[in-house]
């Protein structure tokens, strides 16, 4: 049997098996948090210094989706 995949905490350095903790790949890159903590003390500092006009239509767009979620999860509650 192979051996399950470990992942490193690009944070803190912990390491943790696949199934745990958050693993965000994208554009070849792969990004490994061990907990929600450390993924948002890296979220924090990526929004601080993404291109700020990118970060105003991501947010904008992400904003109106969760909105527009939270409304229907409302009038389902309603009825
Ligand atoms: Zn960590």
């Amino acid at each position: 049997m192979p051996k399950p995949k470990r992942y490193r905490c690009i944070v803190c350095g912990r390491y943790f098996p696949e199934g745990q903790g958050i693993v965000i790949r994208r554009a070849g890159i792969e990004l490994a948090f061990h907990s929600k903590t450390c993924l948002a003390k890296f979220f924090k500092l990526f929004i601080e210094r993404i291109d700020e006009s990118e970060f105003k239509r991501v947010s904008r767009e992400l904003i109106k989706e969760f909105e527009e979620a939270l409304k229907t999860k409302q009038a389902i509650k309603r009825i």
